[in-house]
């Protein structure tokens, strides 16, 4: 295992493995790259994978653009099991997810987190562009039939637009047997400074505070320190809300242990970082290595204390 300067290890990477997408969120911050980036093989992703499962690395999380959009990712997905007995775990707006979900789980993935920011068809498609309601709550049907657990439902929280959609949301996923992740918005393409983000970053310990009266039970994620809650839904159900804080958050980035590694084969120390890049692009397994101990040895917790930030 490997561990940076701040003593923080390496157990986990978020793997982009193409940069495009068929919904067109007005908000997306693209994991930091563009739409034009050039995607890794199903062999180059084993490469890393293995070398980073070598190393300690025993979570792997899928992302894209949109991964469903890759005809090889249950191929992608059995290669990384045959290196990482621990979690491997996908985000998808689940477009494609319902006639895929059985592949994807017999080669290894063993769950699931869906996007649906909004529960109000008119809005979702406000958000997206894209008329898939329906599709999605069938791809969040299909995931939980078949076993994926948990079931974990990503709603980035935008204030103006589904910050009133927040009870209905947990009722939802709590009736499905779904978690529901409120994720704050971070600096979008434009930086934090961007027009959207000032617009509409909604602040999340709103909400956290709004639920304390019918909170049965808080914990925290080893990843991020995240806070998730069991609550008493409206319609009295038990409902479970984890939080996504991460904007100007030392906690957070303090409980950060995993890497970025972009579509077009680079470790990415962090989201906000589009300075710390570390290509392993066409290297050989010590090369790779040499990569991936480089960008480690490279991870600063992007917000922290005050008086570290001179470091
Ligand atoms: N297409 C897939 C999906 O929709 O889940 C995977 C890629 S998407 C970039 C991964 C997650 O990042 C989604 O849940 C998305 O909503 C979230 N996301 C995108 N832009 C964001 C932003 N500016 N702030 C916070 N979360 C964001």
């Amino acid at each position: 295992m490997l561990y940076d300067y701040f003593g923080r290890p390496l157990n986990s990477l978020r793997i982009q493995v193409n940069a495009t997408c068929n919904f067109k969120c007005f908000f997306c911050h693209m994991e930091g790259t563009d739409e034009n980036a050039a995607t890794l093989t199903p062999e180059e992703i084993e490469r890393v994978v293995a070398v980073a499962a070598e190393n300690g690395v025993n979570r792997i999380k899928f992302t894209g653009g949109e991964p469903l959009l890759r005809k090889d990712l249950e191929e992608i997905i059995g290669r990384t099991r045959k290196h990482v007995e621990g979690d491997i775990s996908l985000t998808t707006n689940a477009y494609f997810l319902k006639q895929r979900v059985k592949g994807l789980r017999d080669a290894g993935l063993n769950r699931i987190n869906i996007s649906m920011h909004s529960i109000e068809q008119d809005k979702f498609v406000d958000i997206t562009k894209v008329d898939a309601i329906d599709v999605v709550e069938e791809g969040i049907d299909a995931a939980i039939g078949l076993g994926l657990s948990p079931v974990k439902v990503n709603f980035v929280v935008l204030k103006g637009i589904n910050d009133d959609q927040i009870d209905a949301m947990i009722d939802f996923t709590a009736k499905k047997g779904a978690i529901l992740q409120l994720i704050e918005y971070e600096t979008d393409r434009e930086g934090e400074m961007g027009q959207n983000y000032r617009k509409y970053h909604y602040d999340l310990r709103i909400i956290e505070k709004k639920l304390m009266p019918t909170t049965e039970s808080v914990e925290y994620n080893a990843l991020h320190n995240r806070k998730r809650v069991k609550v008493l839904t409206q319609s009295g159900r038990h409902g479970t809300v984890e939080f996504v804080r991460p904007q100007r958050n030392a906690d957070f980035c303090n409980h950060c242990t995993r890497l970025r590694v972009t579509s077009k084969g680079e470790f990415q120390t962090c989201l906000n970082r589009k300075d710390q890049l570390f290509s392993f692009k066409g290297k050989d397994n010590v090369g790779i290595f040499d990569s991936f101990r480089n960008a480690v040895a490279a991870r600063v917790p992007y917000w922290r204390e005050a008086d570290e930030s001179s470091y």
